[in-house]
């Protein structure tokens, strides 16, 4: 048994639970998360395959890791569809193999999980807000932001000097996608004028 499961229980985004999602949809985002959180890997999409989810994962020798999803083919392909319209999951296709395009699903939502060494989301909450932005938690949720948004403000699409503004500081420690915008300077000064 190669079972490379650190833990015996696995991360799931509090925010799927606010999402409104149907309880398929919720049973493929807990098996992609089993899959990935569950092996500490945050950042990566798996490769699984629309048997996999429909049969379970397969070890490198073809046997199976679980029963899979539960849920019949058709039905997948349309929540996966689905999911990742919603933005709940990241799709990369590889096309490296044409003859066999490969799909990666990763969770999209609050992958903000603290790296070990991190601070606990206690003191996140808590800390000055200064020193909360030297945090890794911080600089790593910074960057991703960056990155979704393709290096570019959100509301005037300037490329250049990004800020990441925090709309609501409710989860600070744990924030989701939504609670974050990318700004430019300019964009950043006009919104905090609003307020
Ligand atoms: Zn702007
Ligand atoms: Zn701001």
């Amino acid at each position: 048994m190669s079972d490379k499961l650190i833990t015996n229980w696995f991360k799931m985004p509090n925010s799927i639970f606010s999402l409104e999602l149907d309880a398929y949809q919720i049973a493929v985002v807990a098996y992609i998360a089993r899959h990935t959180w569950g092996f500490q890997e945050y950042d990566t999409g798996k490769k699984i395959t629309l048997d996999e989810f429909e049969h379970g994962r397969k070890y490198s020798d073809g046997s199976r890791m679980d029963n899979g999803v539960g849920i019949s083919r058709s039905k997948l392909s349309t929540v996966l569809k689905t999911l990742v319209e919603l933005n709940v999951l990241n799709l990369e296709t590889d096309y490296s193999d044409l003859a066999r395009k490969k799909h990666y699903y990763s969770i999209a939502i609050g992958e903000t999980a603290p790296a070990e060494n991190n601070a606990p989301i206690q003191d996140l909450r808590t800390m000055p807000y200064r020193e909360y932005l030297q945090t890794d938690h911080w600089q790593v949720l910074r960057k991703r932001m960056l990155k979704r948004a393709g290096y570019r403000c959100q509301l005037c699409n300037v490329e250049g000097r990004l800020h990441v503004h925090h709309r609501t500081y409710e989860n600070r420690g744990n924030e989701s996608y939504s609670d974050l915008i990318v700004l430019c300077p300019n964009c950043h000064a006009k919104h905090h004028d609003k307020i």
